[in-house]
C-alpha cells in the first residue's frame, strides 16, 4: 500500500516517483526538534532516505 496522496518535489529520495512519495507511511518531524513549527519551511520528512 502506498501514499498516493502525498505530492513531493524531493525528486532524489529513493521513496519519490513522477511527483509523489511511494513509501507506506512518512514521519514528518519539525527541524531542531520540539513539536512546534514557526512556518512550513521549518517542517521535514525524516523518511528520506537517499537513492
Ligand atoms: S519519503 Fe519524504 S522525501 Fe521521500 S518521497 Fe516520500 S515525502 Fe518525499
Amino acid at each position: 500500500m502506498s501514499c498516493n496522496d502525498i505530492k513531493c518535489a524531493v525528486s532524489n529520495c529513493k521513496h519519490w516517483e513522477q511527483q509523489h512519495c511511494t513509501a507506506s507511511g512518512i514521519e514528518v518531524n519539525v527541524d531542531g526538534g520540539g513539536q512546534s513549527a514557526q512556518n512550513q519551511e521549518k517542517t521535514n520528512c525524516s523518511t528520506f532516505e537517499t537513492e
